[in-house]
This record gives structure tokens, C-alpha cells and sequence, in this order.
């Protein structure tokens, strides 16, 4: 392990500065990018923690996600994940640098360096990074400022390959972390609430279930042959728009392909993402979209839980898709539901190898 160095920067070797911006820009998962910066931190300055939050959607959640990567005894380096959704330092602090973007820099309770630097972009904050340390941290403060200019440009480039272009919502491509990153946050949350628990501050853990919706216009081809392309394009954007405006901050929506969108939501059961979804439905049917006029969504959903391969659940939302486009389209079906009623077509048994 390198020695950290807590000298000004202008005596570091550039080629080890160099080296630690190489090795976390690295990285083209998000999460990954986050351990790698407060490591390369770290490693390059003598600290006791490097703390990384990522600002949230909402006012309700200020912070998406917190990493910490701390100095052990033995001189290596543990990092670990925080739960966004508490209060109190470090999270307080963080906060109080994004809403001000000011740095922060002063002696801690225990008598430590602390050096907070908002992390910005066209003059709002994507997030902060916090040092902590024995001595003052002064003399490195411009390059941690330099770090979070190039972590700040790298994460604009990132979040631009997740999202979809035309309606920037994010993209199929992203689908699998995306998914991923929502059941760990779910098992924590239904892990954490305790009888007495805020329930409020809990995104998830207030919904036990996830469920993933599959939603495609109605008749698309229709509007383009009727309005041309460019109208059929302004209705795909229009309705992402709807889409952001009704659903929840915590639900994640991605446009997969052409006209048709996946809904990744939490729900108490079944009646519960039944009822969001249909009411979605009938917004959409009742809206009069400019030029074109009324247009209908069909929808498919399934429920789906960690241990459940994702390429299964989107082919049962899908199969419940089918099932309302072939009963009429502008309609809402559940995977689950479709086949308790045995409404879905049932297996084929050949000998003993089932064709579905
Ligand atoms: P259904 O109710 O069965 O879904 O009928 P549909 O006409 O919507 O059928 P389908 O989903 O098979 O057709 C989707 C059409 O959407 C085909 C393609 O020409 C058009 N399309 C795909 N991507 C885009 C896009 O980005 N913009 C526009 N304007 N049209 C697109
Ligand atoms: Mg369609
Ligand atoms: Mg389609």
C-alpha cells in the first residue's frame, strides 16, 4: 500500500496524481466510480475518513447515497455504504454544503481537520466530499476541489450513456443496475424498520414489494402513418413527461425501445400496484395529446424479488401485455393474477420437456 501524503500539492508527483485520477475514471458503473474516488482520496492524503454523498431527487431524500472509506489501525482502508435516509453528521453537514454550496472547513468536536467540499455543476450541487484528518487539510484543499471537478465531469458523462434521448428517462442498458441498486435498497430498508421507526424517511421499506410494469402505446404505428413521425416522436416525449409527474420519486422509469416503457415500482400487493397503474392508464386515455388527440397505453405487470432472474419477470410483465393487447388493449394486467385465473395459455408438456 502507498504511503499517503499530506504535503502540499505542489510537492506530490504528478505521476501518482496522474495515476489515482486514471484509476477511479476508470469505472463505468456509478457506484464502483464512488468507492474508487474516496480510495484514491485516501490513499493520497493522510486522513482519518473520505466521505462521498450523491444529492437525491427529492427534498424529501436530499441524499441518493454515502460512502465512506476510513483509515483502519493496521493502515489499510475499510469503505462502506450509509444509509442516505439518516439523520445527523455526516449526513447534516453534507447536506448543509450542497444547499449552500460553500466548502466547509473547520475542527471537529474530537479536534480533527475537517474540510467539506460541495461538488457542483451549472450551479447546483450533484454532491460533497468530506475529509476528515489529524492535521489541517488546507494545503490539499485545491486538489480535492481538482478531484471533484473531474469526478463531477465524469458522472455528467456516465448519467448521459444511462438515459434515453429523446425523453431522458433512463435507457434499457441501465436496466440491470438499475434494478439491482433498488432491491438492495428495499431489502435494507424492510430490514431496518423497526416498530418505532420513522416511516416517512423510509423510500422502500414503506412498500414491501417490487414490481416491474412493461407499458406500450396502443396502435403507435397508426400515428405515425397518420401524423408522421415527428408527431408520433412528440407523443413518446409527452407521455415520458406524464409518466415522470405520476409516478412516485422512488419508482424508476426507463423507455426500453421505441414506444414502449419499464416501470420498476414498490407497492404494499398486488390491488395496490394494480390500482397505480390503471389510474395512470385512465390519465392517459382521458388526456387529449396536441394534434393527435386521445391515445391509449397497454400494461403488463409482475412482481419481482431478488432472487428472481430479470429477463423471467420481463417476460411475464410482457406475457400480461400480450394478454391485454390481444382482450382489447387500454388496459391493465397483472402476471400473478392472469394465472391464479388460469387465464394465461398453460404450458405445453411434451414427454417430459415443458414448452412454454
Ligand atoms: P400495438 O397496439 O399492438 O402495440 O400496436 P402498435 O402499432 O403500437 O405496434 P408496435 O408496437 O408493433 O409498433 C410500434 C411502432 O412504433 C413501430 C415503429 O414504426 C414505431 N416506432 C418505434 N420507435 C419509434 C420512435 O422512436 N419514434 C416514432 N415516431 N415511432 C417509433
Ligand atoms: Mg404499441
Ligand atoms: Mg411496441
Amino acid at each position: 500500500m502507498k504511503a499517503p501524503w499530506h504535503s502540499p500539492v505542489g510537492i506530490l508527483p504528478e505521476s501518482r496524481l496522474l495515476a489515482s485520477v486514471a484509476e477511479f475514471t476508470h469505472h463505468r458503473d456509478i457506484d464502483a466510480l464512488d468507492h474508487s474516488m474516496v480510495l484514491s482520496l485516501a490513499e493520497l492524503i493522510a486522513v482519518n475518513n473520505v466521505t462521498l454523498c450523491r444529492r437525491g431527487d427529492s427534498p424529501r431524500h436530499p441524499v441518493d447515497s454515502i460512502v465512506v472509506c476510513s483509515r483502519k489501525p493496521d493502515g489499510g482502508f475499510v469503505i462502506e455504504a450509509l444509509d442516505p435516509t439518516l439523520d445527523g453528521d455526516p449526513i447534516d453537514t453534507l447536506v448543509c454544503a450542497m444547499a449552500t454550496l460553500e466548502a466547509i472547513s473547520d475542527i471537529t468536536d474530537d479536534g480533527s481537520s475537517r474540510l467539506v467540499i460541495p461538488i457542483q455543476r451549472e450551479h447546483t450541487a450533484i454532491g460533497a466530499l468530506m475529509l476528515e484528518a489529524p492535521d489541517s487539510l488546507d494545503d490539499v484543499r485545491s486538489m480535492v476541489e481538482g478531484f471533484a471537478r473531474i469526478y463531477c465531469n465524469y458522472i455528467a458523462l456516465l448519467n448521459e450513456s444511462e438515459r434515453d434521448k429523446l425523453t431522458g428517462l433512463y435507457n434499457r442498458r441501465s436496466f440491470e443496475q438499475r434494478l439491482r441498486r433498488l432491491l438492495t435498497l428495499q431489502r435494507h430498508a424492510s430490514r431496518d424498520v423497526a416498530p418505532d421507526a420513522e416511516e416517512k424517511r423510509r423510500p422502500v421499506g414503506e412498500n414491501s414489494q417490487l414490481y416491474l410494469a412493461i407499458l406500450d402505446i396502443d396502435h403507435f404505428k397508426r400515428i405515425n402513418d397518420t401524423y408522421g413521425h415527428v408527431y408520433g416522436d412528440e407523443v413518446i416525449l409527452m407521455l415520458a413527461q406524464h409518466m415522470r409527474a405520476s409516478f412516485r420519486q422512488g419508482d424508476v422509469l426507463f423507455r426500453f425501445g421505441g414506444e414502449e416503457f419499464v416501470i420498476l415500482l414498490a407497492a404494499q400487493d398486488e390491488a395496490e400496484v394494480h390500482l397505480v397503474l390503471d389510474r395512470f392508464r385512465r390519465f392517459v386515455v382521458d388526456h387529449a395529446f396536441p394534434q393527435v388527440g386521445h391515445v391509449s397505453v397497454s400494461i403488463g405487470y409482475a412482481r419481482i424479488t431478488e432472487h428472481d432472474y430479470p429477463e423471467i419477470v420481463l417476460d411475464r410483465a410482457d406475457k400480461a401485455l400480450y394478454f391485454a393487447k390481444q382482450n382489447g388493449r387500454n388496459s391493465v394486467h397483472g402476471y400473478e393474477s392472469l394465472t391464479r385465473r388460469g387465464e394465461l395459455a398453460a404450458p405445453v408438456s411434451l414427454g417430459s420437456i415443458d414448452l412454454f
